[in-house]
């Protein structure tokens, strides 16, 4: 489980996040989704353990985030929406790299790295420089080196955004075979259509507090008609 008890965060008079509750149980796709500055990023952060909470605590698996970080994070893989890669390594170094901050052993990291770089299309490049590589082979490098360590708790920032259909479909599959197996996965997104047909439950976020939290259909039941979550998250986060 996934908790965020009391979760508060302001850069100087700005709160990003105001007093957030939320719990995702293992097994579940939870979707995070919020205007533009409503305090996705700052949240996830938060979880993640880049950024420390003013107030409240985050547990993941009944491991205190902050208290235990190592032990916290070793179960984490976060892709942010902007990931920075060292881009003088070679591919395949990025990946080993990860694999050894994880610990993980020789047989298992070539089964995932074959595995998941065959998956992304981006095994004939491993050997080159990251620098050589476009936008799209970076984050699929990215997301190869975030599935090395078989994560608990799967963590991503708008992870749809310049994938192309096929790796945004594997990705889709890969975060479903993950909840499958009673992980976690909580991503934030824009995109209400990828929210509604993947997520289990759905939290939106305006202006740093947590609107709604729900299944679709409980989005759906609280809402004035049968609605879409696009009417719905409209709705909910329109300004007064
Ligand atoms: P987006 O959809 O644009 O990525 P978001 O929901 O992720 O937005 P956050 O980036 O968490 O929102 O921002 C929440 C609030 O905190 C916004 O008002 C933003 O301007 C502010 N903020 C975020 N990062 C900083 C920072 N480093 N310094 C000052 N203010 C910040």
């Amino acid at each position: 489980m996934l908790k965020l008890n009391n979760l508060t965060k302001s850069y100087g008079r700005i709160k990003a996040v105001n007093n957030i509750n939320l719990e995702v149980r293992p097994g579940e796709i939870f979707g995070f989704l919020g205007p533009n500055g409503a305090g996705k990023t700052t949240t996830i952060k938060m979880i993640v353990g880049l950024l420390k909470p003013d107030e409240g605590m985050i547990t993941l698996a009944g491991i205190d985030i902050w208290q235990e970080p190592l032990k916290a994070k070793s179960m984490i893989s976060y892709v942010p929406d902007n990931p920075a890669v060292y881009d003088k390594l070679k591919g395949i170094e990025f990946l080993n790299f990860i694999a050894d901050m994880y610990g993980i052993s020789k047989e298992e990291r070539l089964r995932k790295i074959d595995y998941f770089s065959k998956l992304f299309n981006i095994e004939h490049a491993l050997e080159n420089l990251i620098s050589s590589y476009s936008h799209g082979m970076k984050q699929k490098l990215v997301l190869t080196s975030a599935l090395i360590n078989d994560p608990k708790l799967f963590i991503l920032d708008e992870p749809m955004v310049g994938l192309d259909p096929k790796s945004s479909f594997n990705l889709k599959e890969i975060m479903r075979q993950m909840c499958d197996e009673g992980k976690i996965v909580f991503f934030s997104t824009h995109v209400m259509e990828v929210a509604e047909r993947l997520c289990d439950r759905i939290a939106i976020i305006n202006k740093g507090q947590i609107v709604t939290v729900g299944t679709m259909e409980e989005l759906r039941s609280s809402a004035k008609d049968e609605e879409t979550l696009e009417k719905i998250f409209l709705e909910l986060t329109e300004d007064e």
